[in-house]
């Protein structure tokens, strides 16, 4: 079962003669995020090595769904000289979510032309956005929000679905259910990528938040941004709705960061890791975050 883990923030730091040239904190688990701070001596960091941009000595990395256990970061200091630290991510246990209740057209495979061609077509322009906001190296975000208060999660991140007793792909971000038109936020600020109205996802936000990370808000009733527009954290970007593969009023909040599918309860979990260097862990920082989201 899912609940059964308990979250934690750690910290792994590299010091050298006194110097802490590099600390990362967050939740090392499959769908966490760890953000990194480097030392000005810093110039390069790599993950698993590949090349981490790094911008106002802040990176960041985070681990997909099923992500590998083992995992090393490496520093590049501006003399040449290199340190590695390895480390080992916990592994999540994700339960089965079913759902009887899906109009048919939503899950058997479409057989009018025009159908085919205009989900191909959506596909098609959420990649290649995607792969826009990957090869994005600004940083936008600091801090985190949930974009629908006082809402019912419904739906958790990584859930194995049969939906109409058909096993599809997991589910890889959190269902929040509320009244229709409840106001929706940015869950931190970036610039909208994209917005639609879409077959499956209904009417959507993409936003860009830098550094590979990007939210997506679907199934809205109305959205309130358009492509291009500069967010903040907590702004409105729309209301919540029913719209596309929807079986109720609700928000599907989804995070990814370079393709991983990241889990949104634990990027607000992450909230103290960002805002302060200096920040003693305390208590809460071990309280499961689900219970923070209030069920
Ligand atoms: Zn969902």
């Amino acid at each position: 079962m899912k609940y059964l883990f308990t979250l934690f923030t750690f910290i792994l730091s590299i010091q050298i003669a006194g110097i802490e040239l590099f600390e990362l904190r967050g939740n090392p688990i499959q769908g966490g995020i760890l953000v990194g701070r480097v030392h000005d001596t810093v110039k390069k960091v790599f993950f698993n090595y590949n090349e981490i941009p790094i911008s106002e000595n802040k990176f960041l990395i985070a681990f997909d769904r099923d992500e590998k256990q083992n995992h090393i970061i490496t520093v590049v200091l501006e003399n040449g000289e290199m340190e590695s630290v390895k480390f080992f991510i916990i592994k999540q246990e994700y339960d089965t979510q079913i759902i009887d209740t899906i109009p048919k057209k939503f899950i058997e495979k479409p057989e009018d032309i025009n159908l085919i061609n205009r989900i191909e077509c959506e596909s098609d322009t959420l990649k290649e956005t995607r792969k826009k906001i990957y090869e994005n190296n600004n940083i936008y975000f600091k801090d985190f929000t949930i974009p629908v208060e006082n809402g019912k999660v419904t739906g958790i991140f990584g859930s194995n679905r049969i939906l109409n007793g058909i096993p599809v792909s997991p589910h890889n971000g959190l269902d929040i259910a509320a009244p229709v038109g409840t106001e929706i936020k940015a869950m931190s600020t970036g610039t909208v990528a994209l917005t639609g109205d879409y077959f499956y996802n209904g009417k959507f936000v993409l936003i860009d938040h830098g550094f590979g990370l990007s939210s997506i808000y679907i199934h809205m009733s109305t959205i309130c941004v358009e492509k291009g527009d500069y967010v903040i954290c907590g702004d409105k970007i729309g209301e919540v709705g029913s719209t596309g593969r929807s079986t109720g009023n609700h928000l599907h909040w989804g995070i990814s960061w370079n393709g991983k599918r990241i889990d949104p309860e634990l990027i607000l979990d992450s909230n103290r890791i960002f805002m302060v260097r200096e920040l003693v862990i305390d208590q809460a920082s071990s309280i499961p975050s689900r219970k923070r989201l209030g069920y």
